[in-house]
């Protein structure tokens, strides 16, 4: 086996830097985005921006198509306890039943479990701490984050954005 060169050396050194450089700016320009787990199959809505402007109110569009968060207390859902089922607001995928709402008194809506198959979950790279983010299977509207401070059987609390969702009472 030939060594190679100082200049083939060089070259695979300038080269792998040059793919180190191209990788780093791939994920900037990704937001650093790791996805988690996808399950299920659902059938997947896909819109274009302006279809979705279209069936969605400023702040639907805001949180599910943009991932903001609605200021906390701001959504009717919060005092809404009766029978029935959660669903996404984006495309009425069912995401979670009355029976694992609780009031979590964040100011957002709070669920200590969800229909699994329905969401899908992805947390940041550069944040450790970072809570995971769940989204809607279908349209993959941004719904809010898990965080592990719920209450039992699960000990979750699915955070949600009231906007996100719509209530349909059974
Ligand atoms: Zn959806």
């Amino acid at each position: 086996m030939i060594s190679p060169s100082p200049i083939e050396c060089e070259m695979k050194r300038r080269h792998f830097l040059k793919n180190m450089a191209a990788t780093s700016l791939l994920l900037i320009g990704c937001n650093i985005r790791v996805f988690a787990d996808t399950h299920a199959p659902v059938n997947k809505l896909r819109l274009t921006d302006e279809q979705w402007r279209a069936r969605l109110t400023p702040e639907q569009y805001a949180v599910l198509r943009f991932s903001e968060t609605e200021y906390a207390g701001s959504s009717d859902l919060n005092q809404e306890y009766r029978a029935g089922t959660y669903v996404c607001a984006g495309c009425d995928l069912p995401l979670f039943k009355s029976v694992w709402k609780y009031d979590s008194r964040t100011g957002w809506p709070s669920y200590w479990d969800a229909i699994h198959e329905h969401l899908t979950t992805r947390k940041m790279i550069y944040a450790f701490r970072a809570p995971v983010e769940y989204r809607c299977a279908r349209c993959d509207g941004h719904h809010g984050h898990i965080f592990d401070d719920g209450p039992q059987p699960t000990g979750l609390r699915y955070c949600s954005n009231g906007a996100a969702l719509k209530f349909i009472p059974s």
